[in-house]
């Protein structure tokens, strides 16, 4: 086989290789958006591509090695998510996941027309849920959130009775992307939907590597999403847990994939995240320790919602998003306004959903750590944020009202 060539860094013709180490002390707080590859998935990978490419489908001795390290690999995931290997159904990533499990549910349960999701619900979900409302007969409901961003069991039992024989699915994440709520009450939310007769997909994109995934199963949803490049495997890799017996169908028609689902295997971002799903859950206490930091130098900002340990959304007063998290940029600290995918001038449909005062919304920054965040990280970020703060509120002073 033919050894491939490195990539010089500085071979920038037509791509950018330049490091994130090579911009000035770099505190990178995005990890919500995606996160920087473990060393040891990495060399998974590019040994995967190096050393053998051959098709898993390939009956020769080339093809089955490749199908080995899907499988392996799929042993790997089913572990760390707490089911059986043929649970297991590589996607491309987390909006693959979801808009399959709920076309899934469209395509096999024909006779029932009512979904019912949450208003503060990942883009993924929301266009999908927006895509079926347009469908004649169909009908989907979203659950408010109070101020935290919770919804309330008695509301979806009131959804959930509106006709009983019509309800399709439930749809819910299980902890927030942009301000990592947590929904508490999902076990209580599936015995309900199933009472009902909804199927259950729980979006576990934002707490795989954070939290128990077998706990989830343990709660018995019917499909469960994660995606790679959010828990240090690749981009364009992620899982749809589908549970035995569940009717499926997906719309990326083909057999590859367990006769599940068409497409030639992305075995080096599989091979990828067979590596990452080793590790056991990382849990570290950033998420008090920066709040305290924060509150102690900037008294002025507010904390919307929030549990998970890695993520705290901070509203600051008077100023916009867009602004601070370009300041905080220039001065070293990538943050992020929200959701990669709503970015812009309106402010966040999550924030919205949770009621967030006007004089902070505007100017809400979410903030998200990795297991490779340190200490010195999170006190150095006080000193750029409040630097960074100040200039831009002395800028914007009058600019946003309440
Ligand atoms: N669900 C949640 C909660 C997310 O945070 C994301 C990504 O931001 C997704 C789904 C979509 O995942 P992917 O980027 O792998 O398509």
């Amino acid at each position: 086989m033919k050894k491939l060539p490195v990539i010089q860094e500085n071979n920038e013709e037509e791509f950018s290789f330049k490091s994130l180490t090579d911009f000035n002390a770099p505190i990178y707080f995005d990890n919500n958006s995606t996160t920087q590859i473990e060393e040891e998935a990495l060399s998974a990978m590019i040994k995967s591509m190096e050393y053998n490419y051959a098709n898993p489908s390939g009956i020769h001795s080339a093809g089955i090695i490749a199908r080995a390290d899907v499988e392996n690999a799929r042993k790997n995931v089913a572990n760390l998510i707490g089911c059986l290997s043929e649970e297991v159904i590589f996607t491309s990533g987390g909006t693959e996941s979801i808009i399959t499990a709920i076309n899934s549910v469209v395509l096999t349960q024909t006779s029932k027309k009512h979904f019912i999701t949450c208003l503060t619900e990942h883009s993924a979900t929301l266009n999908m849920m927006k895509k079926i409302e347009n469908v004649a007969g169909y009908k989907v409901s979203y659950l408010d959130v109070d101020k935290d961003g919770r919804f309330s069991l008695n509301q979806l039992e009131t959804f959930l009775k509106i006709d009983e024989n019509n309800n399709a699915m439930v749809s819910l994440m299980i902890a927030n992307n942009e301000t990592g709520t947590i929904h508490h009450n999902l076990e209580q939310a599936i015995k309900l939907s199933h009472k009902y007769g909804a199927l259950f997909h729980i979006d576990a994109v934002q707490a795989a590597g954070k939290m128990s995934l077998p706990l989830l199963i343990k709660m018995a949803p019917d499909f469960l999403s994660i995606s790679g490049h959010k828990i240090m495997a690749s981009k364009g890799i992620g899982v749809l847990y589908v549970k035995s017996n569940t009717p499926f169908s997906s719309f990326i028609l083909g057999k590859q994939e367990l006769n599940k689902r068409g497409g030639t295997e992305n075995v080096p971002g599989i091979v990828a995240l067979g590596v990452v799903s080793r590790n056991p859950v990382a849990n570290f206490d950033f998420r008090n320790k920066f709040i305290q930091l924060l509150s102690n130098n900037i008294p002025e900002v507010i904390i919307n919602g929030g549990d998970i340990w890695n993520t705290v959304n901070v509203g600051f007063p008077y100023v916009h998003r867009e602004s601070l998290v370009i300041e905080l940029s220039n001065n070293g600290l990538f943050a992020s306004v929200g959701s990669s995918c709503s970015s812009g001038i309106a402010p966040s449909h999550v924030l919205k959903a949770m009621n967030v005062d006007n004089k902070y919304i505007h100017g809400s920054v979410r903030f998200s750590f990795s297991k490779n965040t340190t200490e010195n990280e999170l006190i150095k970020s006080i000193d750029i944020i409040k630097k960074s703060y100040d200039r831009i509120r002395s800028i914007s002073k009058g600019v946003i009202n309440e």
